[in-house]
């Protein structure tokens, strides 16, 4: 193992304003889930994305959760949810004891294949004899799905879409931001997203009734009485006020993170250039992805194997990547629900690797990662893998 310092994949990234909303909170001592910060956080996250109605939670699972609820998914019900992701995307489905059911990505975005998805609708219809409940659409590393035909597709079926923008806040079309096309959209402020709370999560809607309800099952689902009442079973999903201060510092910077993530990936795509084996997504016409991390995909013989000898001479060189997402139709815990495939995200898992992306990377660092990847490719060429 190399005694430089570690190089990590996505690393917290404070910027000047976030110990003074903490400082406040302590000496107003609104050291809990009730406080300032909280409402002027949902106020700015509103603003910052221009949407109605914000409720901010102790995480995005949390989110998602509350999502689902709310559009009234319970047992026995099917919801659609992308196949490529992280599992926090659809675990909340089986939460609420309905049937995840899913779908495969298309090549270009990663993202959910409105093909498939109109074909799985159907098929369930068929299959299940009703229709999906939801729609879970992710924006997987900050890049946009195909998300104005899925919502098309949603709104022909009536079925209503739960954005999963954990990944990419700061990201839009045409310069609407994620998170805001779906009826719901969720932001997760974990410790290695572009930006962070420490643990934390956002609901989003344009419909204050659902936000106001998930406030309330955020809560404990407390009625409106001097005791402690309940109609309704509860959660304890609320962020704190510190964290709150934290995510209020974290959205000042926000579009700088993301001017660096950009930064990143284009000095990792502009040093890779000549590598014909290496492949980068790029964005569609009027798509802006944050760029959360920067992804490439090995286009050789053997793909599989030389991701594992680059991603295991990188951690020799104590620099963190990591293979892409799993995905979830090949997850031992979801092995028997529905899928509709096309290949394309066990393509993507087999080659695909995740570079260091932070926003704190220094030039030195990023130049320490290329070398080691180059001289890997060199290798790799040397045993009669073409590249030019
Ligand atoms: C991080 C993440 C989540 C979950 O967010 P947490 O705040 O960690 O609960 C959900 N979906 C995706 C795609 C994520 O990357």
């Amino acid at each position: 193992m190399s005694n430089m310092q570690k190089i990590w994949l996505s690393s917290p990234h404070m910027g000047e304003h976030e110990m003074k909303f903490v400082q406040d909170a302590f000496e107003t001592n609104w050291i809990s889930p009730v406080g300032p910060h909280i409402q002027a956080f949902e106020r700015e996250l509103a603003a910052y994305n221009g949407i109605g109605h914000v409720a901010a939670l102790g995480s995005g699972t949390a989110a998602i959760h509350l999502a689902l609820i709310v559009l009234g998914v319970s047992r026995g019900d099917e919801v659609i949810c992308s196949s490529f992701t992280f599992s926090a995307s659809c675990n909340p489905i089986v939460y609420q004891g309905a049937t995840p059911v899913f779908v495969d990505s298309e090549e270009e975005t990663w993202n959910m294949d409105p093909v498939l998805l109109e074909n799985a609708i159907n098929d369930r219809l068929a299959v299940a004899g009703k229709l999906p409940k939801a729609i879970i659409v992710v924006h997987l590393y900050g890049m946009p799905a195909r998300i104005t035909e899925i919502m098309a597709i949603a709104k022909k079926y009536s079925i209503p879409v739960v954005e999963d923008a954990a990944e990419a806040i700061g990201s839009n079309i045409e310069g609407k931001k994620l998170g805001t096309f779906g009826d719901l959209g969720i932001f997760s402020f974990n410790g290695n997203k572009i930006i962070t709370t420490s643990g934390g999560g956002a609901l989003v809607s344009d419909n204050r009734e659902w936000i106001e309800k998930a406030r309330f099952l955020a809560t404990q689902a407390r009625d409106a009485a001097p005791h402690y009442q309940h109609s309704e079973i509860g959660y304890n999903y609320r962020l704190s006020n510190i964290c709150a201060g934290i995510g209020r510092g974290q959205l000042m910077v926000l579009d700088d993170r993301v001017k660096s993530r950009r930064d990143v990936f284009g000095f990792y795509k502009s040093t890779f250039s000549k590598m014909s084996s290496i492949r980068f997504t790029s964005e569609p016409k009027g798509y802006f992805s944050n760029r959360w991390l920067t992804t490439i995909l090995l286009e050789c013989p053997d793909s599989q194997l030389f991701r594992e000898i680059l991603r295991l001479a990188l951690e020799r060189e104590n620099i963190e990547s990591r293979p892409l997402w799993k995905p979830m139709h090949l997850q031992p815990v979801f092995k028997d629900c529905p899928a509709y495939v096309n290949g394309v995200a066990e393509k993507l898992f087999n080659s695909g690797l995740c570079l260091p992306s932070g926003s704190n990377l220094t030039v030195s660092e990023l130049q320490r990662v290329a070398e080691v990847i180059l001289a890997s490719m060199v290798t790799i060429a040397d045993k009669s893998i073409s590249i030019e």
